[in-house]
């Protein structure tokens, strides 16, 4: 009986789907770990398709369901590799993009560009033109140097390089704004959402966005711009956010600005990382804004969404090998062949992760402090985790990093960074190969 609640509790952190076998080893998307390990090695990322789809459709549906003039959105950064955004373009979600990057990855992917939102607080007039030109159909300026790059771009921009869908959408806008390419302007609407300092956007402070009274003065220059399309207002305040009330709030403040055709009310829902924690469902995040929403913003507005790290955190779990296990001191270090090279989220964060030894998930555990082999003692994976009799050559998985991992990825100390290797109805196919050490030195020249 206990054992079967451990199992449910443990198999309920990783993507749904997820099963044990007659050994007790943990199968994700219907193929079982020592497969995964020996097919494409330690460590990589192992990602549940069926779950990333279905959470697309229930952010899109769900949306639509209580706004119908509605978009949901994905915010690439979370997860920027071509293999991801194809499968939420495919799903029929727009894509934000922040930068040349990820700009040039959504299409290569086949994203469509009139849904792409292109963010940042530093976009350069390079990457302004980049977007411009790829008939990218959302620009969301952050600060009035972003209108005068555009300006600056569209006025050297002829209407004859746009091509005929551009130009028809150009049109019908015309006779609302003037201007052909379609903006919105962030909002920092000064609140302070809990959850760590460096994932808080929307406070007085952050180096995102324009407080209300610039905001204001950013709406009335548009307004009157012939280059640029003001179609609304962009609100985003933050990340791992686990209460509804800052996107109550948020809406609340966008709507204080005035009427628009378009409210973005960006992304922050927090993931379920640990046994303890507790986010809002979906649903409950989408009522959260839809109801305030419905109070104070035209009936007739179209609503956009961008979730990120929600969309993607709980399709993700890393496959790790124990390389050394070593006692002392009251502590029991259980070392992996991975850490901080392709999980950052601990370091920068202090996000919390549980673990499991992946051939035995819920076997009695030992207290011990999950760490990489990284040369940093903050190379942690988690600091207190149980696990069952750890031993060298053990499976570990760690469920929960489908966001933010494979960004963040890095060749600390040589690491060569791990394949991403989608899994779906027992099949499983690599979409990014594991780096070699070759690939360390393909940028050096002699
Ligand atoms: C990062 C970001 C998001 C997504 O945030 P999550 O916490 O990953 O949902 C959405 N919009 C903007 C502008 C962002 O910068």
């Amino acid at each position: 009986m206990a054992a079967t609640q451990a199992a449910q509790e443990l198999v309920g952190l990783f993507p749904p789907g997820t099963t044990l076998d007659a050994t007790g080893a943990l199968v994700l998307g219907g193929v079982p770990v020592a497969e995964l390990a020996e097919t494409y090695g330690t460590p990589a990322l192992i990602v549940d398709e069926a779950s990333i789809r279905a959470r697309a459709r229930r952010y899109a549906d769900g949306l639509a369901a209580r706004w119908p003039n509605s978009r949901a959105t994905f915010a690439s950064k979370a997860f920027p590799c071509t293999a991801v955004y194809r499968l939420l373009a495919e799903e029929g979600l727009g894509i934000d993009v922040a930068g040349g990057g990820e700009l040039t990855l959504a299409l290569a992917a086949g994203a469509d560009p009139a849904g792409l939102v292109v963010h940042g607080n530093a976009k350069t007039e390079e990457e302004l033109r980049l977007a411009v030109e790829a008939g990218a159909g959302t620009i969301v300026v952050d600060n009035f140097d972003d209108i005068d790059k555009l300006e600056k771009i569209l006025g050297q921009t002829s209407t004859a390089q746009k091509s005929t869908a551009q130009t028809s959408t150009a049109q019908t806008s015309t006779a609302r704004t003037g201007g052909e390419q379609g903006v919105l302007v962030r909002v920092t609407p000064d609140i302070r959402p809990d959850t760590h300092e460096a994932v808080s956007t929307g406070q007085n402070g952050s180096k995102f966005g324009l407080l209300l009274p610039q905001a204001r003065e950013a709406v009335a220059r548009l307004r009157g711009s012939d280059r640029l399309r003001l179609d609304g207002v962009h609100v985003h305040v933050g990340s791992q956010i686990l209460d509804l009330e800052p996107f109550a709030q948020a809406v609340e403040a966008v709507a204080e600005l005035g009427e628009f055709a378009v409210y973005d009310l960006g992304g922050g829902l927090g993931s379920r990382y640990t046994y303890t924690d507790h986010p809002p469902t979906v649903e409950a995040y989408l009522d959260a804004m839809t109801d305030v929403a419905k109070r104070l913003l035209p009936a007739d507005a179209r609503i956009l969404i961008e979730p990120g790290r929600s969309m993607v955190a709980e399709s993700g779990v890393s496959l790790y090998r124990v390389v050394s296990v070593k006692r002392g001191g009251g502590h029991t270090f259980v070392a992996v062949d991975g850490g901080m090279g392709d999980n950052l989220e601990v370091s920068l964060y202090q996000q919390r992760f549980e673990a499991a030894v992946a051939t035995r998930p819920t076997g009695a555990g030992e207290l011990c402090r999950l760490v990489g082999r990284h040369c940093e003692s903050g190379d942690t994976l988690s600091a207190s985790v149980r696990l069952a009799d750890p031993r060298v050559g053990d499976l570990i998985a760690v469920p929960v990093t489908g966001a933010y991992t494979y960004a963040l990825s890095n060749n600390y100390n040589g690491a060569r960074r791990p394949p991403v290797v989608f899994v779906r109805d027992g099949a499983h196919r690599a979409v990014v190969r594991r780096e070699t050490y070759a690939d360390l030195m393909r940028r050096d020249l002699p």
